[in-house]
């Protein structure tokens, strides 16, 4: 099985990884070239913001804090009865 892997890498049809990718628990080397075990483009994996599978880096979650005036909500809720 893992040289139908590896077999897989050298057909051409994973491409090497891209910069972004260094450091990702998922890389697979293969001689010279480094490839992704999951993703057969991991160039198009990062060219839309960060790979969702990546190990070594997560998305920062944006917090938004939605701030409620407690007299205004208290307002609005009376009105709505
Ligand atoms: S999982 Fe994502 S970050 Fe990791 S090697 Fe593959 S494409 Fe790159």
């Amino acid at each position: 099985m893992a040289t139908e892997k590896t077999t897989n890498f050298q057909n051409g049809v994973f491409q090497a990884i891209v910069e972004q990718c260094e450091g990702c628990e998922r890389i697979v080397a293969v001689e010279e070239t480094k490839y992704c075990g999951t993703y057969v483009n991991p160039g198009a994996k990062w060219r839309q913001g960060m790979c969702n599978f990546a190990t070594h880096a997560k998305p920062e979650v944006a917090v938004v804090t939605a701030r409620i005036n407690p007299l205004k909500a208290a307002k609005r809720a009376s009105k709505r009865k």
